[in-house]
């Protein structure tokens, strides 16, 4: 494998960044994951996008442009004769002596890893996974802005880490104030109906989650179907009560959950619509991109 770092395409046994480097000692950077298909890297703008949004949030710059991000991207994939694959473009403050202070670091370090795309096992797909509510709260926006993706990622560990010892694959999160917020890498979807009528319901962008790619995607396609959404600051009862339940992120697509701490939910049918309509969505990216 070739991972890209700053200028060049090395080999992975040389591709090595420095003890110094403030993501390392610091988790201080910012990163995207991107899933290509059969050689497309899906909603590759938005992803750029957002990568500098969270670079911006921390006041890095990236000292690159998007048309060029592109770029190497496309080139770390074929350089890895990759159709359909993982990405991880990572942008951390770089290389300085040891401090906070981001101006210590003259150059940020730019890395992009590219693997071969392993499919979730399809047992995932047909019956869900199991998730827990973790003891430990996401973030709060004042202090780490969940929006921001970044190399901090010690908040999600502990909430992973509660999920490992209970035999569970993912850790939902609840904010400060007891509201529930997003996965550990995904968001939260759940359907509660109100007076008769299923409703999608999502936690909102304030309630300090990172606003995922998939979850715009499947608020629309939900619209586009005709299914009620709903945006907004829900309870753990009301997941407890859903009908259905599902994570959301890039590589997962729409993952359905069958089970939140000890209650268990079969996938339902507007989670299986979903899915079938951003399959659909993805192949139309790809024939447009063609
Ligand atoms: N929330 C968190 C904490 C994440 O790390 C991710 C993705 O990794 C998401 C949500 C989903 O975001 P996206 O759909 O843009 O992949």
């Amino acid at each position: 494998m070739h991972v890209y770092i700053n200028s060049s395409l090395t080999p992975e046994s040389e591709a090595k960044v420095s003890v110094f480097d403030h993501g390392f000692l610091y988790g201080d950077g910012v990163f995207e994951t991107m899933r290509a298909y059969n050689g497309t890297v899906f909603m590759i703008e938005e992803h750029i996008q957002r990568l500098f949004r969270s670079a911006s949030l921390i006041g890095l710059d990236i000292k690159r442009d998007k048309d060029s991000i592109k770029t190497t991207v496309y080139e770390t994939i074929s350089k890895n004769s990759l159709k359909d694959a993982y990405i991880r473009v990572t942008v951390s403050r770089g290389t300085g002596t040891v401090g906070l202070d981001p101006e210590l670091c003259k150059e940020p370090t730019f890395i992009i890893i590219a693997e071969e795309f392993r499919e979730y096992p399809a047992a995932y797909y047909q019956n869900g996974i199991k998730t827990i509510i973790a003891e430990t709260k996401r973030n709060i926006k004042e202090a780490i802005n969940p929006q921001i993706k970044s190399l901090n990622f010690l908040n999600n560990i502990l909430a992973k880490v509660e999920a490992k010892k209970k035999d569970a694959y993912e850790a939902l999160m609840l904010n400060a104030e007891g509201c529930l917020a997003e996965g550990t890498i995904s968001n939260l979807f759940f359907v509660l109906s109100q007076k008769n009528k299923p409703v999608l319901r999502t936690p909102s962008v304030d309630c300090g989650i990172l606003d995922g790619i998939t979850r715009n995607i499947v608020l629309e396609l939900a619209q586009k179907n005709s299914i009620k959404t709903k945006e907004g600051r829900f309870k753990k009862d009301d997941i407890y009560h859903a009908s259905e339940v599902f994570i959301t992120n890039t590589t997962m697509e729409i993952m359905p959950v069958c089970k939140v701490d000890e209650v268990s939910y079969q996938t339902g049918t507007i989670t299986k619509l979903l899915h079938e309509a951003y399959k659909e969505k993805v192949r139309a990216y790809l024939q447009k991109s063609a």
